[in-house]
Parts: C-alpha cells; sequence; structure tokens
C-alpha cells in the first residue's frame, strides 16, 4: 500500500495436484495412507460398484508422495491455479508480491513462487506475515537476516518467545525492533537480554505515527529522526551480515 508499485506483469501460480486413472486403481489405498495432509481418500470397489479416489483439492499441498508410491502408476498430476504473481516497480525499487486466489490457503506455495523471481544481486526485503506458521517459515527461508518486530505486551512477548525458538531451529540470526515501545513493561528487553538478543530499534508509541499511516504516508517522508533511525537500522543489519557478527 505505501510503496504503491506499477505492476508490469502478472504470472499465474499452479500446484501439481494427483488425478488418479480408476482403470489402473487397484484401490489398495496406499496413496491415501502415504498423504500427510489428508487431502486423498480412496473408497474400494463394493459389490461391483466402481471405487473411487477422492481428491479434496483446497488440502492438497502438491508434494507428489501419492504418485511415488501408487504401485500401479495410476496416479499424474494437472495443474490447479492457486493465485498470481505480481512484478512491477517503484521508483527505483523492484516489488514483487503473490495474491492468493479467494478461498485458496496455499499461501508457502504462492511465496516460494515469488522467491524464484528474487533478483539476488540486490538487497531483498520480504515482509512476512506474523507468528510462526508455515507461510513465515516459506518468507523467512534462506535470508541472512530476519528482523523480528513486537510490541512490549504479554501477547507479544509470547509469540516473539516462538519466533526465537523457530529461527534458531532454523538457524537465521536475528534481531528485535520493538515497537510502540512505552505502551507496555520492560520484560521484551529483559527477555532479550538475558538470551542475548540484540535490540535494533525501539520505535516509540507515537500518535504522530498512527496518523500519518492513517493518512497513507510514510513515517520516514513524514519525521527526519525516524528515517535517520531506520537508515541506522539497516546500516546496523548490513554490518551484521557482511562481517558475519
Ligand atoms: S500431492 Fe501430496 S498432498 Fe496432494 S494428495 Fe498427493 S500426497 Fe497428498
Ligand atoms: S496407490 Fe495407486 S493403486 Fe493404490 S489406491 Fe492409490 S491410486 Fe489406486
Amino acid at each position: 500500500l505505501f510503496l504503491n508499485p506499477e505492476i508490469k506483469q502478472r504470472v499465474q501460480v499452479y500446484l501439481p495436484v494427483p488425478k488418479i486413472d480408476l482403470a489402473k486403481c487397484r484401490y489398495c489405498g496406499r496413496c491415501s495412507e502415504a498423504c500427510a495432509f489428508h487431502a486423498l481418500a480412496v473408497l474400494p470397489q463394493v459389490s461391483g460398484k466402481q471405487g473411487k479416489g477422492l481428491l479434496f483439492p483446497e488440502l492438497c499441498h502438491g508434494c507428489g508422495t501419492c504418485r511415488y508410491v501408487c504401485p500401479q502408476g495410476a496416479i499424474t498430476e494437472t495443474n490447479r491455479e492457486i493465485g498470481i504473481v505480481e512484478i512491477g516497480a517503484s521508483k527505483d525499487l523492484q516489488f514483487l508480491q503473490g495474491i492468493l486466489n479467494v478461498g485458496e490457503v496455499m499461501a508457502p506455495s504462492i511465496i516460494r513462487e515469488v522467491k524464484k523471481y528474487i533478483n539476488s544481486t540486490r538487497t531483498i526485503v520480504i515482509d512476512a506475515p506474523p507468528g510462526t506458521s508455515c507461510p513465515v517459515v516459506a518468507s523467512v527461508q534462506g535470508s541472512d537476516y530476519c528482523v523480528l518486530v513486537t510490541e512490549p505486551t504479554p501477547f507479544g512477548l509470547h509469540d516473539l518467545k516462538l519466533a526465537v525458538a523457530m529461527l534458531r531451529k532454523i538457524n537465521i540470526r536475528f534481531g528485535v525492533v520493538i515497537n510502540r515501545a512505552g505502551l507496555g513493561d520492560d520484560r521484551t528487553e529483559h527477555y532479550c537480554q538475558r538470551e542475548g538478543i540484540e535490540v535494533l530499534l525501539k520505535i516509540p508509541f507515537d500518535a504522530q505515527i498512527a496518523k500519518a499511516y492513517s493518512q497513507g504516508k510514510m513515517i520516514v517522508a513524514e519525521n527526519q529522526s525516524y528515517q535517520e533511525n531506520l537508515v541506522s537500522l539497516y546500516l546496523r543489519i548490513k554490518e551484521i551480515v557482511n562481517e558475519n557478527i
């Protein structure tokens, strides 16, 4: 919304979903047993009636396991459109975004597709969703550094701890930005101290920020000191990444 990019290209994103050839299927059920997402059910032949292979496409992750395990070679794949990738620019910034079709839930597939268009010769900023779900992991995987933006509240601290555990597990360096600093208590800062986590920046709980945002303006364009703080944040991250701190 704030970058207001000009979109120059739209590319459809598809997920490969299984298609069972009932003429070859022996209703052994191996495909549905192997599916970790319960996206496939096989109903055997009963009293001479034709059996069925039922796919629940919204649950299918397109992993290909069912096709791999089928001993009859009865499964082929067909493409299902789940959304688009938009490619464009905002001034001298390159811009990419993924949009899921209404009702679709396979955000990680779109995120992985968006990342294929990344120009790795440039500095890349990926705006990830909050939390620690699959879309978050798909967003941060492969990054040099992750900025965890939190709030100094019990709820914020709870989510921060989960995000820290996730990043430590997948081995990605990170630091913390405390947004709306002054709103809650100092437990978040104490936690970061105890865990040896760098607090990169504290953004105050300031009505001027909310006011600018409500008018569709970025605070960095409105207030010189915020601009300086965010440039310092960028330079600090660059230093950490380049010097492998
Ligand atoms: S492709 Fe993967 S997720 Fe989809 S039905 Fe087959 S095993 Fe399940
Ligand atoms: S594994 Fe193959 S043969 Fe067995 S039920 Fe599935 S599609 Fe049919």
